[in-house]
């Protein structure tokens, strides 16, 4: 009998398996790829995400983002360079390989190719079923993603999703030298949502994302944002298509008595930026304090979907917000970003963890106006 069975190796899973393996539970890890294993994604580890990983990534960063630029229709926009860190860039590869490594390290029992497939409730525990054998343990954990078997099987209601085409690019008419050191943001290039462009080592993840109901020329924008990138036949590009976590942010229940939701798979993304790692890593922290404690006597585990639906759901919520403003007031929130730079200043403060979307609609007005000021430091060059 396992104390908790974790389905899934990704950012949650993984965490979540360190953290419970260190205070001596024990710990299974059921993985149905091989490993480690391909994850459609730009690989970007906010800094504010970097600050709760568990472990040193340094070794896995490829490339170091100061620089964002941001652009419209790949016309006008401006380029913010921070002082310090915005993003660090990662093959997921590697980088969730050095999250399970750490779990394993820690005491963690992990399979890999191995399929979950269902569980059943019995008095006191909970067996659990993969395509290769069966198991019990006291806690079941879905930390499977986006479509998550556990989530299904458990009847947990469902969120809104979105999708995402990604390219992984290797350039082979051109160097990337001089793109590293920033990302690239284009808000025209698809319909309430954006392209992106994140180079990596010596890679670049190209991409278009987009709510579900509006990504009909998806493919379309893809090739518009790859175009527009500069990317041609010459150049090795394999292209990728995976659903995005898009919440809005409404209550939802995070466990249904000893099966708890983290990550992907309990829908935990940015509505508005896509980032998923930080929220991922944020709620297996906060199923490991939980879990632990339940274990030792103190609490319930309904404990978690309060925590979450407390100190996560509202950030969702207001980035929701967030997105639903940008996309409807475009023009005007262009106006205001030239007239007002200092909500740039504002923005790399979220992403650096000084501060956070709750509560936005009151703290850009002030920073507009000087009452808040944001701590990171931004030059701001314009293209027109
Ligand atoms: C195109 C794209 C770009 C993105 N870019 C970024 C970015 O730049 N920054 C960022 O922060 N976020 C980004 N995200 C979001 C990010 O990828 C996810 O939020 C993150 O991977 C969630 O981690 P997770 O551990 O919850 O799930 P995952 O990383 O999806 O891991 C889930 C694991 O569960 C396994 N699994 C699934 N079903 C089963 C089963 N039945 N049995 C056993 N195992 C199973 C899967 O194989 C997988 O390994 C992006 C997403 C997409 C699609």
């Amino acid at each position: 009998m396992y104390d908790i069975i974790i389905v899934g190796a990704g950012p949650a899973g993984s965490t979540l398996a360190h953290k419970l393996a260190v205070l001596g539970f024990s710990v299974l890890i059921i993985e149905k790829q091989a490993w480690p294993r391909f994850k459609p994604c730009a690989g970007g580890i906010t800094k504010r995400c970097y600050n709760r990983i568990a472990t040193d990534i340094s070794k896995v960063v490829e490339d170091t983002t100061y620089s964002m630029v941001l652009t419209l229709h790949h016309r006008i926009g401006a380029e913010i360079t921070a002082t310090s860190p915005l993003i660090y860039q990662v093959d997921r590869k590697k980088f969730d390989a050095v999250l399970s490594d750490i779990a394993v390290k820690s005491g963690a029992e992990f399979h890999v190719r191995e399929k979950f497939l269902d569980f059943e409730h019995h008095e006191g525990y909970i067996s659990v079923k993969t395509e290769k054998d069966s198991y019990m343990c006291r806690v079941l954990v879905g930390a499977d993603g986006v479509n998550s078997t556990v989530a299904r099987k458990a009847g947990f209601t469902k969120f809104k999703v979105g999708t995402a085409l990604e390219a992984e690019v290797r350039p082979k008419s051109h160097t990337i030298e001089d793109l590293k050191g920033k990302i690239h943001i284009d808000f025209g290039t698809i319909k309430a949502g954006y392209g992106w462009n994140f180079p990596k080592k010596d890679s670049l993840s190209i991409g278009v994302g987009t709510f579900r109901n509006m990504a009909k020329d998806i493919r379309d924008s893809l090739h518009h944002m790859l175009d527009s990138e500069e990317i041609n036949n010459n150049d090795e590009v394999h292209v990728y298509g995976h659903p995005l976590a898009f919440p809005h942010g409404e209550k939802r229940r995070y466990n249904k008595g000893n099966i708890l939701l983290v990550g992907d798979a309990a829908g935990l993304a940015d509505p508005f930026t896509g980032e998923g790692i930080y929220y991922a890593v944020w709620s297996a922290s906060i199923a490991s304090e939980v879990i632990s404690g339940w274990f030792n006597g103190k609490g319930n585990l309904d404990a978690y979907t309060k925590r979450i639906n407390k100190e996560i759901r509202p950030e969702i919520r207001s980035a929701y917000e967030l997105s639903v403003f940008c996309y409807h007031f475009f023009p005007f929130v262009m106006l205001n970003l030239k007239n007002f730079p200092v909500i740039f200043s504002y923005f790399a403060d979220v992403i650096t963890g000084h501060d956070d979307f709750r509560y936005w609609q009151v703290k850009v007005p002030s920073c507009m106006f000087g009452i808040r000021k944001p701590q990171s430091k931004v030059d701001i060059k314009y293209i027109k």
